[in-house]
């Protein structure tokens, strides 16, 4: 599935390493529930959310394919009806690894267009160092949406809204105004600072747009399932987006003292979250780099 070159990162390095000995693999699966109808499913890979109820089960994200048979038996611990819809935020492995299986199954999946084409041909990572090869019939999106879809399932409606040039250019945020609970994807790493992939039109502007525009259909009790860490609030959203703000403009300032990305990385506009935040995975110099590329438009990750 990856092919592994050595400046992968030791956290990429891990999960790769991982993928490669699935077989072999007992992820543990931990459910919270949200509402009568929602759970929230952690193991390893993406957030899911899970709905379940008189209409079946319809899921958001299905994480890693080698697991989906664990993934399967973690949800079926929730209910034992079929899966009949699975809503992709976006196009990434860790989030649609279970397509596959559950696709073959009779489930219909939905995306935004964008991841459709993005799974459709093999995409090179400048910054993973990664090919992924296109994604077999069976694990493609049924259903594409381009601003919005709605879905009507378990007796309340779950919206996807497309946000444009984010993480990826095919990010979806999913509202469920009756439970009170959004799916970010990856729109929202909470506790580490965030990836952005670059060469599929992402762009930390739109990352800042997408949570921006949860807060505006969020409420002060609202539960917002991050796309990876725990589960947040309103208040940790919005100190996220107050975060992320603050660092792209430390960056733009200095790109407007037309200082260059080496010497920006060296005067550290992230330091004071570089203790919290850049630890666990994307380093500081790495997500200064991803932000200086989205304001100079440069689609590659490029130090
Ligand atoms: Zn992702």
């Amino acid at each position: 599935m990856f092919t592994l070159k050595p400046k992968t990162t030791a956290f990429m390095t891990a999960l790769l390493l991982t993928i490669a000995s699935q077989a072999a693999l007992a992820v543990e699966f931990t459910s919270t529930r949200l509402s009568d109808t929602l759970t929230m499913l952690k193991g390893q890979g993406g957030n899911i959310a899970i709905s379940s109820g008189k209409d079946g089960v319809f899921i958001i994200d299905d994480q890693l394919a080698p697991i989906t048979e664990g993934l399967l038996e973690a949800i079926g611990k929730i209910s034992d009806q079929p899966i009949r819809y699975v809503i992709n935020t976006h196009y990434h492995g860790d989030h649609v690894g279970g397509n596959e299986t559950i696709g073959k199954a009779g489930a219909v999946i939905v995306t935004h267009n964008n991841v459709y084409t993005r799974m459709n041909s093999e995409h090179f990572s400048t910054f993973m160092q990664t090919s992924t090869p296109a994604y077999p019939t069976d694990a493609m999106p049924n259903i594409t949406f381009s601003d919005e879809a709605t879905l009507h399932f378990n007796g309340e409606i779950a919206t996807a809204y497309h946000i444009a040039n984010a993480h990826t250019d095919g990010d979806a945020l999913v509202h469920f105004p009756k439970s009170n609970v959004i799916h970010m994807g990856d729109l929202w790493f909470q506790g580490l600072y965030p990836y952005i992939d670059l060469d599929a039109g992402g762009n930390i502007e739109g990352v800042i747009n997408g949570v921006n525009k949860a807060l505006e259909l969020a409420n002060s009790e609202t539960k917002i399932i991050p796309g990876h860490g725990p589960l947040g609030s309103y208040a940790e959203l919005k100190a996220y987006g107050e975060f992320l703000t603050e660092a792209t403009q430390s960056v733009r300032q200095l790109i407007a003292e037309e200082k260059n990305l080496s010497e920006i990385i060296a005067l550290k506009p992230t330091a004071k979250w570089d203790e919290t935040l850049g630890k666990v995975w994307i380093k500081p110099d790495q997500f200064v780099t991803m932000i200086y590329n989205s304001l100079q438009g440069i689609q590659e990750y490029k130090q």
